[in-house]
């Protein structure tokens, strides 16, 4: 993916603008991150100094990118952004950091996908605000040492479990994003609409929120359908009615659980009798990483009480078979 698009068509660009939060205050959830994050940048802000070296970490479509954007607005700094996938040279890399303005961000996405060589380039780059560059070539060549206006690194990562321990070291802040509450992604959804100019009822935008899979991203995935449907088959309002026909049409889980969550459940219960399975085992039979089952799938299953993790392995739980419309199979003892 492009990092600075995410993948995203220039239309769909234009609304994520609109729709990402600017500031500490448009953003709603993640009290406890955000109650921290608002202390420091007010403390750098005084001491006229960088802010910290800033790590996030947590499942894809929380407010990673978000937040990095808000904390370069309060900081009133620039931001550059990049993803470790995009910067395979040390070249790149030094090209961003000499580039950086006093106190600026630098933003990397997908930094546990960063190589070993640029990785420890960064190192001394934020640790000492100092690099080395090669100049000229053959025989002459020989490397200078530069220095960097201070500035704030501020990566993110949905693998945290990935990251060196070297690296992760050299980040003075780290915050986990957690999952949203329906509650939280109903205030998200209503805001959208409002951005959208989009009349939406109340109960249509809990409806909404409820099958987001407690993800932003995916609730202004939705709430935009929903508008095309409200537009074309409704009155150009969101009332619960074409909420609950757009969300059948678009054959959104009941739960907002995608096809890999479907597809863990499905292979526990079919495969491993319900589990217990270990972790390697399932992640196998679904084809995925452990680490991205770990990370990414497991956490939101487990929050939703569809996956027990027991000392023998993952085990699902009745509400998982009650969703899926399966019947437990009789085992012995069990
Ligand atoms: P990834 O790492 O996969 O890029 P991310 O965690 O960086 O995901 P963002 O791109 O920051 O996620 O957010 C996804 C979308 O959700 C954005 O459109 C943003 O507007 C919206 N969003 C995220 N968090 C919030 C929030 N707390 N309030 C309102 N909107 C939010």
């Amino acid at each position: 993916l492009d990092p600075t698009t995410n993948g995203y068509n220039s239309e769909e660009l234009d609304i994520e603008k609109k729709l990402r939060p600017l500031s500490f205050d448009d953003f709603s959830g993640q009290d406890q991150v955000l109650e921290n994050l608002k202390v420091f940048v007010e403390a750098a802000n005084q001491r006229e100094e960088a802010l910290d070296h800033t790590l996030f970490h947590g499942p894809p479509g929380l407010g990673k990118t978000t937040l990095a954007n808000i904390l370069a607005n309060e900081l009133n700094v620039g931001i550059k952004i990049t993803s470790g996938p995009v910067l395979d040279k040390p070249g790149d890399l030094a090209g961003l950091l000499t580039n950086l303005e006093e106190r600026d961000v630098l933003f990397i996405d997908e930094i546990h996908r960063l190589s070993p060589i640029v990785e420890e380039y960064l190192y001394s780059a934020m640790e000492d605000f100092k690099i080395d560059i090669m100049i000229e070539s053959g025989p002459n060549a020989r490397t200078v040492q530069i220095n960097l206006n201070p500035f704030t690194l501020i990566g993110a990562t949905t693998r945290s479990g990935l990251l060196t321990a070297p690296m992760r070291a050299r980040f003075g802040i780290a915050s986990r994003l957690q999952y949203y509450t329906t509650e939280l992604l109903t205030t998200i959804v209503e805001r959208s609409a409002t951005i959208f100019k989009m009349p939406i009822s109340m109960e249509a935008a809990v409806e909404i929120a409820g099958r987001s899979r407690g993800t932003p991203r995916i609730a202004n995935a939705l709430l935009r359908r929903v508008r095309d449907f409200a537009q074309i088959k409704g009155n150009g309002t969101i009332d619960i009615t074409i909420a609950k026909y757009a969300l059948k049409a678009l054959n959104v889980d009941a739960h907002g659980l995608d096809e890999m969550d479907n597809k863990i459940l499905v292979t526990i219960i079919d495969k491993f009798k319900g589990g217990p399975v270990g972790l390697s085992t399932l992640a196998t039979a679904v084809s995925e990483s452990s680490e991205t089952i770990e990370e990414v799938y497991e956490p939101f299953l487990i929050q939703e009480g569809f996956i027990m993790r027991t000392p023998r392995g993952r085990e699902v739980t009745d509400k998982a078979y009650r969703h899926l419309g399966k019947i437990k199979a009789n085992t012995q003892g069990g």
